[in-house]
């Protein structure tokens, strides 16, 4: 057994605890609660002679970041992830979703997926590295943060507005990706490289009150926001794929069948796309609709409010529409695209709540040929493609500030991507034991192969 092997049974089970420990610490945001959980993690890298800051930005809101430092001869790296998670309904899992209980070969738990066993890894990273004594070329920063899920305000959006030194970096691993697809025996790991933009939109529809009994005197404003959600409904935004999105669906096709290939190659043609989708979707809805979702801009109401009494027809009414644009698509070309939709009804306001812009890192770096080739060492018969997210993650603040973000948390496909992502907002998220200390692994090989001096 080589010394690698010797340490990862070790590996192992301090990974298995601290995943289980975090995951009895409940932080369902809101409230969040992540203080707790960044001080338990400050113990223990303290206890091992880490310097720990835990920054709170409000009462409760813990942010924990800690640090190794290189010599300056290179790039410095952030392992990034946060501490938050979305709630859990216990009746409806078949085990206590804050027990973190290891059953059949997996930890359970919220957040098992997404992310605090991420969490759990880059915390065994610096650990690794510390106990290692490696020396390191540029810093690797260690921060697990609050309020991912929404929106990041009490958690890296606040660390960069107050303490931006704290976490900037050349680089970051982040959620977002990292997943593996299998297909015909190969394992193709997504590397997450770019996601859409999060843009909310508030639409408000007018009209004049009257008494519910003679309608056709009052103008009613739930009938006009009706108008306005039908057009939405039935609206589609221009098939476009972007660079990075071809570049997946293309590696993707190419490991599988001639049929494959064929097909896919349609999904790039604006007038055939749609088309091809409905076909695959007969077969496979989940990817059908994710690669739908890569393909454009959507736009989708979420929320919608009016009317206040039985009997009295309402003369406000208000919809929320969450709107995720492709890179390249700016929020006033959004915006622009909506108005373009709705504009000639009347009585009606389009207004922003929030516009996150898209986000992109490019792919011809140094980080990104050493996860390729650190998964090779790993994986045999693997590759990698760069793919984009059609929902958020806090890569986006960091991108912005000129970091190149790379959502890169390694699983191999034990189980059917769609169950994956289904379990992690969802019911009996779990992670297997396997995954956990392989994604500890990859990590450390990336880390070392990256930064080690
Ligand atoms: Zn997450």
């Amino acid at each position: 057994m080589n010394s690698m092997a010797t340490r990862l049974l070790d590996v192992r089970k301090e990974v298995i605890t601290l995943l289980q420990d975090l995951i009895r610490i409940d932080t369902t945001n809101p409230p969040g609660n992540e203080a707790e959980a960044a001080k338990y993690l400050a113990g223990i890298l303290e206890r091992e002679g880490f310097d720990c800051m835990v920054l709170e930005s409000a009462p409760g809101r813990g942010n924990l970041i800690t640090r190794l430092k290189g010599s300056g001869g290179g790039p410095s790296l952030l392992l990034l992830s946060h501490l938050d998670v979305v709630a859990a309904n216990p009746e409806e899992w078949s085990v206590d979703p804050f027990s973190g209980v290891v059953r059949e070969g997996y930890v359970w738990g919220r957040g098992a997926l997404d992310m605090k066993s991420m969490v759990a890894q880059e915390v065994m990273v610096m650990r690794l590295l510390k106990r290692g004594g490696l020396r390191l070329k540029g810093d690797v920063i260690l921060a697990a943060t609050a309020d991912e899920e929404m929106g990041g305000g009490a958690g890296v959006r606040w660390l960069l507005e107050k303490h931006p030194d704290s976490i900037k970096a050349d680089y970051v691993i982040n959620e977002g990706g990292g997943y593996s697809i299998p297909i015909r025996g190969r394992h193709i790991f997504t590397v997450q490289v770019a996601e859409k933009g999060v843009n909310w939109i508030r639409i408000r529809a007018g009209g004049r009150p009257g008494h519910g009994s003679v309608p056709g005197a009052a103008d009613n404003a739930v009938l006009r926001m009706a108008e306005a959600i039908n057009r939405i409904g039935g609206h589609r935004s221009r098939i476009k794929a972007t660079p990075t999105v071809r570049r997946f669906i293309n590696e993707v096709a190419s490991k599988g069948g001639l049929h494959q290939r064929i097909l896919t190659g349609l999904l790039f043609n604006p007038v055939l796309a749609d088309h091809i989708l409905d076909l695959m979707k007969r077969r496979d809805p989940g990817i059908a609709e994710g690669l739908r979702a890569m393909l454009r801009t959507t736009i989708a109401p979420t929320i919608i409010r009016g009317g206040v009494k039985e009997n009295i027809i309402p003369s406000e009414c208000e919809a929320i529409l969450d709107c995720r644009t492709i890179p390249g698509q700016s929020s006033e070309d959004l915006i622009r695209e909506i108005k373009g939709i709705l504009g000639d009804i009347d009585k009606l306001e389009i207004e922003p709540i929030q516009l996150d812009e898209p986000s992109e890192s490019p792919i011809d770096t140094p980080l990104f040929n050493k996860i390729e080739e650190t998964l090779k060492e790993l994986v045999p018969n693997s590759s990698v493609v760069p793919f984009m997210s059609t929902g958020g993650t806090d890569s986006r603040h960091l991108r912005r500030r000129g970091s190149i973000c790379y959502g890169f948390h390694p699983l191999k496909a034990d189980m059917p991507l769609e169950k994956i992502q289904r379990m992690a907002h969802g019911v009996d998220e779990r992670i297997s034991i396997e995954n956990l200390v392989f994604g500890t692994e990859a990590l450390y090989r990336l880390v070392v192969a990256f930064t080690g001096e």
